[in-house]
């Protein structure tokens, strides 16, 4: 099902002069790679519920793992708006493949760099940057989602290595995963951090089927039974919540690119399908109804752009807080699969087939929605900011 992929990204306020010509560069190259590697094959592995591994060189070569990695240890040494940058244009094509990227860039090479030894930066950021190997991120049990502060997975100290027990569930790319970067509280109730290689005995990652959502990302489980974790795999430099916490910071700042990226593409579609199909002898783009949902869907696109520009800026002045990422997580999220089911309207019964991008963009946002921190928390944290009051428990 190969179709040609017109994108063209709209910038209804000139945002593009915001931009550096180094931001317009990568932005071009990797929206080309998109086009010509990504869209042609999408549709067919969403289809058939199957992440593409054959994309994970193309997508380390785009810059995709570890952007903001200083080049030292095999990352791309770029800003947080580059980052930003190649996170929309990933999930323009599809949110799986970007969660893909996201989990090795900003929740496995992050908290090797930020929290790891010397050793281990020197030993698992260079291969994971280049996709030689692939990680996952263990934080969400069975039994706490939305408060992993209650977590059970545990490790126990025996001399040289730590022994590892329970169980981790909803973990993007655990099924291929060659490293995991696992959230386990110690003997004193602290939580830690593990980098847990795929061949340790009692260590296996069943996978979860049946998703109507992200279908061309893997999702599974990590289960650990007994598992003999060395003492040096231990992630030195955190200890507590912070840990994992920090890496989701910054993930969620790349979801609030990247599902910018869906919206625009939905859009995109959406715009182009309605000036050139013809009903009651017009283009349906004339009709009012229709210009209203294109408006709406252009007005809050642009709110959007500068929203995640300004948080930009403040990331790479090292100035944004994790409560301001959590707003433009949850706003661009919610503007994207909002701006998906209207799309969807706009190309009537074809608005449902896989010839075209938006049921796919409006199936994952349904987990971009609720993952990293769900749509309700993220809420809960800006009222928490500007109330200071914990409304959790
Ligand atoms: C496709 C997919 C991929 C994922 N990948 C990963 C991954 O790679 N690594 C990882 O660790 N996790 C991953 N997750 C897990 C994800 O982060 C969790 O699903 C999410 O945190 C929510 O947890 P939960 O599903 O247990 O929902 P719950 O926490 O049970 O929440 C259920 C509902 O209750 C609401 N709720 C919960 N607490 C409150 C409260 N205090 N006040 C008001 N409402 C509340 C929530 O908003 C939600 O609507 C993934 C999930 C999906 C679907």
């Amino acid at each position: 099902m190969a179709k040609t992929d017109l994108y063209e990204s709209p910038d209804y306020y000139q945002l593009d002069e915001l931009l550096t010509e180094e931001h317009k560069l990568i932005r071009s190259s990797v929206r080309d790679w998109v086009k010509k590697e990504l869209s042609p094959i999408i549709e067919d592995y969403a289809q058939k519920a199957e992440f593409p591994m054959h994309l994970i060189k193309g997508l380390a070569e785009i810059g995709a793992f570890g952007p903001t990695i200083p080049v030292e240890y095999g990352g791309a040494g770029l800003d947080y708006m580059a980052y930003g940058i190649i996170m929309q244009e990933i999930e323009r094509g599809d949110s799986g493949i970007r969660s893909a990227s996201s989990v090795q860039g900003s929740l496995v090479m992050y908290p090797i760099y930020a929290y790891g030894s010397e050793e281990q930066r020197k030993k698992y950021l260079p291969r994971l940057a280049s996709g030689e190997i692939m990680g996952c991120f263990g934080l969400t049990e069975p039994d706490h989602g939305s408060n992993p502060g209650g977590m059970t997975t545990n490790i126990k100290d025996a001399g040289d290595h730590f022994v590892l027990n329970g169980a981790k569930m909803w973990i993007s790319n655990s099924p291929f995963a060659d490293i995991a970067i696992v959230w386990a509280r110690d003997e004193s109730g602290k939580v830690r951090g593990l980098i847990v290689e795929r061949g340790m005995e009692g260590f296996t990652t069943p996978t979860t089927h049946n998703k109507w959502s992200l279908r061309a990302s893997a999702t599974g489980e990590l289960v650990f039974d007994n598992v003999k974790v060395p003492k040096e795999n231990l992630l030195p430099n955190v200890s507590g919540l912070k840990g994992p916490l920090g890496c989701l910071n910054q993930a969620r700042y790349g979801i609030a690119w990247g599902a910018l990226g869906a919206a625009m593409d939905c859009y995109d579609t959406a715009l182009r399908y309605a000036k050139e199909r013809v009903q009651f002898g017009k283009p349906i783009a004339a009709f009012q109804l229709q210009q209203k949902k294109l408006a709406e869907m252009i007005t809050e696109i642009t709110k959007a752009q500068l929203l995640v520009w300004r948080l930009g800026v403040l990331k790479n002045e090292n100035r944004a807080t994790a409560a301001q990422i959590s707003m433009a997580k949850r706003n661009s999220v919610e503007t994207a699969i909002n701006i998906a089911r209207e799309a969807r309207q706009i190309l009537g019964g074809m608005g449902i087939t896989g010839e075209y991008p938006i049921m796919r963009h409006m199936m994952n946002l349904e987990s971009v929605i609720t993952y990293e921190g769900t749509h309700d928390i993220h809420l809960l944290i800006t009222g928490m900011d500007i109330t200071g009051e914990d409304a959790f428990k």
